[in-house]
């Protein structure tokens, strides 16, 4: 009888450019913005009426992420189609009327349908017709992505359109999918859901967060769901690598990502920041300033032949290390002399903060937004964002709550200039710094080359900038603002600056 069935609603299969359905501006950022890879269609009738039917199409080898969009005419004579699918095991979900699309992927699914392994083989939709009336035709659509690779790491984001703009963040938080926790409402300890840290950065103004637990990818899922809820706070699904030589995020990846790097072994941080760039994310190296022991296994930075130039950025301003430690950010536990170290050695990484947030209920230092990181992104999209860090477009400020603040600068000289992030070759000493900042009266701007104080302005006079005589040589200058008492306010990115030796 299904089978009779089956065959009266036979799909047609059309692969790519068939004219899509009507879409909504808001199926338009859910979708994958080019021409579905396989469009299914079929005819019901009175027929068949409080009927199943089954639309079977072949899952190809290799699809990281399928997605689904489903329509059907006929809703003003009250014709109902519910939507289900089977994978090659059998029941995967089921939607009813009510998601006009879905995504699924190994990490994450569309609220209704189950996450998991997409195997190869026969799939299908499942139709359940409600109600047709007699005498009625209603046509139906299904258009599929099969989706690889770097096109499947991440379903489309609800804050995308916001444009050019510095975005307010934090890049290193833990909830209860790894080791996050908080007060359940009777005040046990418990692994804390995902919502109350999502909350916490709302609460803060914060415009996107990275979620990075340990090793998994669990909470991909719940980033996925909680996302359709928050339309102002964009969600990366970020992972910090947990290795026994140091601690790295990786940005905007669902997929599995093999941790184990062992001493000499076949797994090592190149081979890890090889596939992560080829899956479009972003690689950033963990408090490196934090010392290893049995207190914190593995905190410190002791990577064996680490190529720097695979490192996208480095976490500057660890907020949990900090108030575990001086509280200073200049102080025992600063990143900063790694950075500048790096520096001095060619590699030039974006600075990033992240407050390593474990307890979305925590205060000071080390809560949710505590540091900021500021990026400079042509939208509030993860790919805007990161390729934003690519540029070196970021500063960070350690106090949320000392305002006003900004931080940008460019240098100039010989008729050249360049932003924040950029490069600079100069034939003669001479630069001019013309700081772009905003902070509280009786601040200071300072200028530092590497790790040495080279000028200081009152913030008073930053809009006149200072001209510096540079060594010949390579320098890479960057910008802090402290207070009037001596706190680092903020600290940003460096300009590369090479001054031509003397012929
Ligand atoms: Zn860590
Ligand atoms: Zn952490």
């Amino acid at each position: 009888m299904l089978e009779a069935l089956a065959l009266a609603a036979l799909p047609v299969l059309i692969g790519g450019a068939l004219a899509p359905v009507a879409a909504s501006a808001q199926e338009a950022q859910a979708l994958p913005a080019r021409d579905a890879d396989l469009t299914l269609t079929g005819t019901i009738t009175g027929m068949d009426h409080q009927s199943y039917q089954r639309a079977p199409f072949t899952m190809p080898e290799g699809v990281d992420r399928l997605v689904v969009a489903f329509d059907y005419d006929g809703r003003e004579e009250k014709t109902v189609i519910d939507l289900g699918l089977e994978d090659v095991n059998g029941f995967r979900g089921a939607s009813g009327g009510n998601k006009p699309h879905f995504t699924i992927a190994r990490s994450d699914a569309t609220p209704s349908y189950l996450a998991g392994p997409i195997d190869a083989g026969e799939w299908a939709l499942s139709l359940v017709v409600p109600n047709i009336r007699q005498g009625v035709t209603a046509e139906w659509t299904a258009r599929i992505w099969f989706l690889q690779g770097a096109e499947a790491q991440m379903p489309p984001s609800p804050t995308a359109g916001r444009g050019l703009g510095w975005y307010r963040g934090d890049l290193h938080m833990h909830t209860g999918h790894s080791d996050g926790s908080c007060d359940s409402e009777a005040g046990r300890r418990v692994p804390c859901p995902l919502f109350r840290t999502v909350e916490a950065a709302k609460a803060r103004n914060l415009d996107f967060i990275a979620i990075t637990e340990h090793n998994t990818t669990s909470h991909a899922g719940a980033l996925y769901e909680v996302q359709q809820y928050f339309d102002h706070t964009l969600l990366i699904p970020g992972r910090e690598i947990t290795t026994f030589f140091g601690h790295f995020n990786i940005f905007g990846i669902t997929s599995p990502i093999d941790f184990r790097i062992t001493k000499g072994g076949v797994i090592g941080f190149d081979t890890i920041a090889d596939r992560v760039h080829e899956l479009g994310g972003i690689v950033s190296i963990n408090h490196p300033g934090l010392p290893s022991g049995e207190l914190c296994m593995g905190c410190g930075w002791t990577m064996d032949n680490a190529d720097y130039a695979k490192a996208d950025a480095v976490e500057l301003v660890n907020g949990s290390s900090l108030a575990s430690a001086d509280r200073n950010p200049e102080g025992i536990v600063s990143a900063i002399p790694f950075w500048t170290k790096l520096q001095s050695e060619g590699f030039a990484l974006t600075p990033l903060g992240g407050s390593d947030n474990h307890d979305p209920d925590a205060h000071d230092l080390g809560a949710v937004g505590a540091p900021v990181t500021f990026i400079e992104a042509q939208d509030l999209t993860p790919q805007a964002l990161f390729d934003g860090i690519r540029k070196g477009r970021s500063f960070i400020a350690i106090d949320p709550s000392a305002r006003p603040l900004h931080l940008d600068f460019s240098a100039a000289g010989g008729g050249k200039s360049a932003r924040m992030g950029g490069d600079l070759q100069l034939a003669r000493a001479l630069v001019r710094l013309m700081p772009d900042v905003q902070a509280p009266a009786g601040s200071v701007v300072e200028f530092h080359d590497g790790g040495t104080p080279i000028a200081e302005l009152p913030i008073a006079d930053a809009p006149s900038g200072v001209d510096v005589s540079l060594d010949a040589g390579t320098h890479h200058v960057h910008l802090r603002i402290r207070s009037g008492s001596g706190d680092l306010l903020a600290i940003g990115n460096a300009i590369r600056i090479d001054v031509a030796r003397d012929e």
